[in-house]
């Protein structure tokens, strides 16, 4: 399996991401949840207009699992998911709207207060872990997709297999260090507390380890 580079901008960002100083890490599970919401909605959308895909209500929510002993956060949506092509652009490059605008801000010195202003969108998801795969399957293809990677050094996508359209992303958690805490981030009431905090207005339930949050 090859392993591909990012672009150039996404490693800039990338690497800001992994290696400023930050105090508001949290923020990567808002725009994880964040994503798995615009991509709910995309499918929602699409099973409301297209004849061929059956509409369930109640598949429409995000489940959130912790698993201490392998040091895993994951965040599974049953969105509108990617296909190869749509992984390839959209995860290996830079992306359009929220981390665009970050780009453009030239003054990013410690990445502080810019991260909080804008959506930093997906790669925020490196600040807080060393490893991040993404388990994805569009409606539009047979194939489900794996992409991985574990930061700056790019990333690998295989072909896998999965049966319902929507997307997992599993994080694994950085250990702790001198300046850090991340044991954090698999604890149940933290994360309870993340969501509450900035993912109250979103419109899909999220549910903790089964319990709606
Ligand atoms: P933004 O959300 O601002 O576009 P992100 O970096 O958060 O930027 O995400 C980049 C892109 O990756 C999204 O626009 C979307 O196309 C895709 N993506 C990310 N997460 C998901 C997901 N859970 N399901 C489907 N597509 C996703
Ligand atoms: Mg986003």
């Amino acid at each position: 399996m090859t392993k591909k580079a990012f672009q150039a901008e996404s490693r800039r960002l990338l690497d800001l991401m992994i290696h400023s100083i930050y105090t508001h890490r949290e923020i990567f599970l808002r725009e994880l949840i964040s994503n798995a919401s615009d991509a709910m909605d995309k499918m929602y959308y699409r099973a409301l207009t297209d004849d061929q895909i059956p509409f369930h209500k109640d598949d429409y929510l995000i489940d959130i699992h912790i698993d201490k002993e392998n040091r895993s956060l994951r965040i599974v949506d049953h969105g509108i998911g990617m296909t190869k092509e749509e992984l390839e652009e959209n995860l290996g490059t830079i992306a359009k709207s929220g981390s665009q605008s970050f780009k453009e801000t030239n003054e990013i010195r410690d990445g502080y207060d810019i991260i909080g202003q804008f959506g930093v969108g997906f790669y925020s998801a490196f600040m807080v872990a060393d490893k991040v795969t993404v388990l994805t399957k569009s409606p539009d293809s047979e194939t489900a997709y794996r992409w991985e990677s574990e930061g700056t050094d790019g990333y690998t996508i295989e072909e896998t297999h999965k049966d319902a359209h929507g997307t997992e992303i599993t994080l694994i958690i950085k250990e702790n260090d001198e300046e850090e805490s991340y044991d954090d981030y698999l604890e149940n009431d933290r994360i309870r507390q993340i969501i509450k905090k900035y993912s109250d207005f979103i419109r899909y339930p999220i549910r903790l380890e089964e319990e709606t949050v």
